[in-house]
């Protein structure tokens, strides 16, 4: 926001907290020198979004990179089942599990064919745009269309974004396998299935129904994303103030005029003055926190009070591997050595869905399931540090104050499926086995 404000003429300036900007779009080398890990955003979905051609994100030196498969799930069965790019290529790994999938994504495809500018304009809109009356009439439209395609004239598109993603994915899809593929890439998007009105929507979009899914990492990690962003906004004449927490927001006669830095800001208590304040902070901590109950009256206090931020939170490992990881799935099909990025768990549509009212419910289900990165198929080393490889596991956890033993076993119980899924290696000891010496996790709620 502050590089398009700044690009259109008006004077900016950013106070962030931290030495740098960006806390949740960070690479860092964590533990193992010489490993950089992307610790919270990795699977970039900036090539959807018109800041690259609105801000010039390539010229900045921001560049997407990703692998032709672009999603997959393996299952104890030895099969695994994948997005690629090449649409043949998810044809055919499809049709080997379910024919009536595979031809669903035919025939969906050929929606898209002749509806494809309508579709990405509600894309732009929906996603990038005010939430309004008129998009939501687009979208409903979009889907009355979508599903008569699919012989479900009988259901609107409103009907459908009052189900649930987990009923949607029921009426659409046959095989367990497409349906917990879906409902995993939905679940990861912040789509979770478990839902209604974006439940759905993972259902319909993450099924590939929109086409190849144009997610990446980029060249030097994530955080080359808040680089280029930052750069956009000094380059338009903004101005980037570091170790500078702010404190409160300077309200006179109702209105915000200006920012008053902590104390423990570079410049103490520094009061600076604005036209317009916007914070990029979430509800709690800019209403509660910066303005007050005494600003913003005790019915908007108490409504944001009652807002809860740990509906699932994220648990992450990030593994420093001295070689790339081989599925036992790639048997079935190899593309999956190819991908940047999975997930692990979750045989069933049924113990996926058991497994999200759990988390909903506050209950730490005995299955462990979750998302796995590896963005060095993306970026490959560099030359000196040819053979590392990085990645992460990311489960889905209710967090109890007591609960570190839970999240450690959790992972453990992650990892025998990883394990289960992985092929064997080579003998101990043998440069290709050996696993780099330290792992490190963090955790972080969204
Ligand atoms: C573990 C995790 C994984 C994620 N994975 C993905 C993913 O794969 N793909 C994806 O698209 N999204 C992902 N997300 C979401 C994504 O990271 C965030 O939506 C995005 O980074 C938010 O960017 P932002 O600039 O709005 O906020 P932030 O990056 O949080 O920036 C807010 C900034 O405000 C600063 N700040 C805080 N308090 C103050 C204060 N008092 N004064 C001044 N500055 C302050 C912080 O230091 C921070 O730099 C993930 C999030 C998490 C937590």
């Amino acid at each position: 926001m502050s590089a398009y404000l700044a690009k259109a003429g008006l004077s900016v300036g950013v106070f962030e907290a931290r030495g740098q900007c960006g806390a949740h779009c960070d690479t860092v080398e964590l533990g193992v020198p010489g490993y950089l890990h992307n610790l919270h955003a990795t699977w970039l979905a900036t090539a959807y979004s018109p800041a690259m051609t609105d801000l010039d994100l390539p010229g900045l030196g921001f560049e997407l990179r990703g692998t032709d498969v672009t999603y997959v799930k393996c299952f104890e069965s030895g099969r695994n089942l994948l997005h690629a790019m090449d649409f043949d290529l998810t044809y055919r790994n499809w049709a080997r599990v379910s024919e009536a999938d595979a031809a669903m994504q035919l025939t969906a495809l050929e929606f898209n064919a002749v509806n494809l500018d309508e579709m990405l304009e509600v894309n732009r809109r929906f996603w990038y745009g005010p939430p309004t009356a008129q998009t939501m009439e687009q979208m409903y439209k979009l889907l009355d269309g979508f599903l008569a395609s699919q012989g479900h004239a009988g259901i609107s598109g409103v009907d459908l974004l009052n189900m649930t993603g987990f009923e949607v994915l029921d009426l659409l899809f046959e095989s367990d396998e497409v349906k917990t593929t879906t409902a995993s890439a939905g679940w990861i998007s912040g789509l979770p299935p478990i839902h209604r009105k974006l439940g759905p929507l993972a259902a319909v979009f993450m099924a590939g129904i929109g086409g190849p899914m144009a997610v990446h990492n980029a060249r030097g990690g994530s955080h080359s994303l808040t680089h280029a962003l930052v750069k956009a906004t000094v380059d338009h004449g903004g101005e980037i103030w570091t170790t500078s927490p702010v404190g409160d927001i300077v309200v006179e006669n109702g209105r915000a005029v200006g920012i008053r830095l902590r104390e423990d800001a570079l410049m103490p208590g520094e009061e600076i003055r604005a036209g317009t304040i916007v914070s990029n902070l979430t509800a709690a901590p800019t209403f509660l926190g910066m303005l007050g109950e005494d600003v913003i009256g005790t019915e908007m206090a108490s409504r944001i009070k009652s807002f809860h931020y740990d509906e699932q939170v994220l648990f992450g490992a990030y593994y420093s591997l001295s070689d790339d990881v081989e599925f036992a799935s790639a048997a079935w099909d190899p593309g999956i050595q190819r991908a940047m990025m999975g997930y692990l768990g979750g045989e069933t549509i049924d113990d996926m869905r058991r497994h999200n009212m759990n988390l909903v419910s506050g209950v730490m289900d005995d299955e462990i399931m979750g998302n796995w990165f590896m963005p060095s198929r993306a970026t490959p080393p560099r030359r000196h540090r040819v053979g590392t490889r990085r990645s992460c596991g990311w489960t889905f956890h209710r967090i109890r104050v007591d609960g570190g033993a839970d999240h450690l076993r959790g992972h453990r119980r992650l990892a025998r499926v990883g394990s289960r899924c992985a092929r064997k290696r080579a003998p101990s000891g043998s440069s290709s086995s050996r696993q780099a010496s330290r792992t490190s996790s963090s955790s972080s709620s969204r």
